[in-house]
């Protein structure tokens, strides 16, 4: 999968070697064996991805391209630490900035409805939810262009949701975009925070999940036809599914994804950066 090369016999074989330690470790990576949708994935517009998600449907290849992911895990890893040294409190003695903290979404009896997740970084100061989110300068553009989309708009909202959750009393969330680039681009999209933004992300989870347990989809044991009538989304992020099978005319085993123009389908992990 990774293309490698060495100067010699000596150092191809190193070469592979290294290549096989970054994949095996970002394919074994806490994040990437998450089982469980967490906030980053609720608002994929694509229900059909939702739903194999849901199931835990067996994915269509093997594990894709990891680099996006572990350079972007190292981007979050440094803001991380650069924030934690800029801690300061707060008048009433609270810190200022909670850092990669755990929050809690929605709590629920029932462990497969919990949704949780680490959120970048919490101000108490301006009540402000921040996200960072590792791209290429051109899907930075876009962004830029096009807001963020209903997936990071959600996202965002639902981490305010985990931070009022937690007792506080979010403002204001925002995406700051960060391109990977030969110099520093950044992009900041801002909006109030709207606790309903998350409850109607939840509610639509909740409505593809109801419909997987449904005895009309048992009944057809979830073959080809059954998926055909899970809706994919014109918005899909299809060159990150894992379920995408380019060409698959049985949705069992994949989908061909939903091919938009400039944008075609090609394996990537960047969604796991976010
Ligand atoms: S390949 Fe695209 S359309 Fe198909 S499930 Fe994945 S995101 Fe949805």
């Amino acid at each position: 999968m990774a293309k490698t090369s060495g100067s010699d016999e000596t150092g191809q074989t190193l070469a592979r070697r290294i290549a096989d330690l970054i994949v095996h470790a970002a394919t074994n990576s806490p994040r990437s064996l998450q089982k469980r949708i967490g906030p980053s994935e609720v608002g994929d517009p694509c229900d059909r991805r939702l739903a194999y998600k849901l199931l835990d449907w067996p994915t269509a290849r093997a594990d894709g391209d990891p680099i996006a992911s572990v350079i972007g895990t190292g981007f979050h890893t440094w803001m991380e630490e650069t924030f934690t040294a800029r801690q300061g409190d707060l008048p009433d003695g609270r810190p200022r900035y909670k850092v990669e903290e755990r929050v809690t979404v929605r709590p629920h009896q029932l462990a497969a409805l919990v949704v949780a997740g680490s959120s970048d970084l919490y101000d108490r100061a301006t009540g402000t939810v921040w996200d960072w989110k590792l791209v290429g300068h051109t899907t930075l553009d876009e962004y830029r262009r096009k807001g963020p989309g209903p997936q990071y708009r959600a996202q965002a909202h639902l981490y305010g949701l985990g931070q009022e959750n937690a007792g506080e009393q979010p403002q204001r969330v925002a995406i700051c975009f960060v391109a990977r680039y030969h110099e520093l681009r950044v992009h900041v999209w801002t909006e109030p925070y709207d606790r309903q933004v998350a409850l109607d992300a939840l509610a639509r989870l909740d409505s593809i999940r109801a419909r997987l347990e449904s005895p009309e989809a048992a009944a057809t044991d979830y073959s080809h036809t059954w998926w055909d009538q899970i809706p994919a989304s014109e918005q899909a992020k299809c060159r990150f599914c894992p379920w995408l099978k380019p060409g698959s005319t049985d949705l069992t085993v994949g989908c061909p994804g939903v091919q938009s123009a400039g944008r075609p389908a090609r394996h990537g992990f960047e969604s796991l950066i976010a």
